[in-house]
């Protein structure tokens, strides 16, 4: 899917852009693994990138795509859902993450069945916004061509309306901007330091 990999290449882009060697990162959703090994390129050598998936095989399936040990080194693993990250992160990198990277909906590939629902992304996500430091990025893409993903994509644009505009900054990037169904990718900052 065309949309899809363009509008990763985007938050690709624009992560790109909030870390260097030493920060520490999250991917909400490992899936492939692919944006896990982005984040490590940026991150490494010194740096951390905590990865969540409730699927075991996505896991294995990502590690296997990582033999540089360097960037091993740098990969904290976390078969359960993004929704409980805040109680895996060690409190001392609480505040200190410079980048979450959400890529909703189901592994291309794999079962559809195992889709990221509503009520876990959304607590995801507030979590996700009180572990980011300040000028940190948060980028979600999300998916509302299929069932679940439209009241999904619904609910995580209004929890991005309501977000604090004192300390957040939010942009809506379309695929297709005359395309309800295509997917988008939603970037949060956090522009304040308390
Ligand atoms: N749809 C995207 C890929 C998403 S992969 C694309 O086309 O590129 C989404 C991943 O999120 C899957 O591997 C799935 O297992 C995982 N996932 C689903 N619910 C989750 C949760 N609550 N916590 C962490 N990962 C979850």
């Amino acid at each position: 899917m065309k949309e899809r990999i363009s509008l990763v290449a985007k938050a690709h882009e624009r992560i790109g852009a909030y870390l260097r060697p030493g920060a520490i990162a999250i991917d909400a959703t490992v899936g492939n693994g692919y944006d896990t090994l982005f984040l490590l390129w940026q991150v490494a050598p010194g740096g951390r990138v905590y990865g969540f998936d409730i699927q075991r095989s996505a896991l294995e399936s990502a590690e296997t795509k990582i033999n540089d040990p360097e960037l091993r080194a740098c990969l904290t693993l976390f078969a359960d859902s993004h929704a409980r990250m805040a109680e895996w992160i060690p409190q001392e990198d609480h505040g200190s993450i410079g980048a979450i990277m959400f890529n909703l909906g189901y592994l291309p590939g794999g079962d559809k069945a195992v889709t990221t629902r509503t009520e876990s992304t959304l607590a995801a996500l507030a979590a996700a916004s009180r572990l980011l430091s300040p000028g940190g990025i948060i980028t979600i893409v999300a998916y509302p061509g299929h069932t679940s993903g439209a009241p999904e994509t619904e609910r995580v644009r209004r929890w991005c309306e309501a977000i604090d505009p004192q300390c957040f900054k939010v942009e809506l990037i379309h695929a297709k901007p005359n395309d309800d169904t295509a997917p988008r990718l939603f970037v949060v900052t956090r522009t304040c330091v308390e």
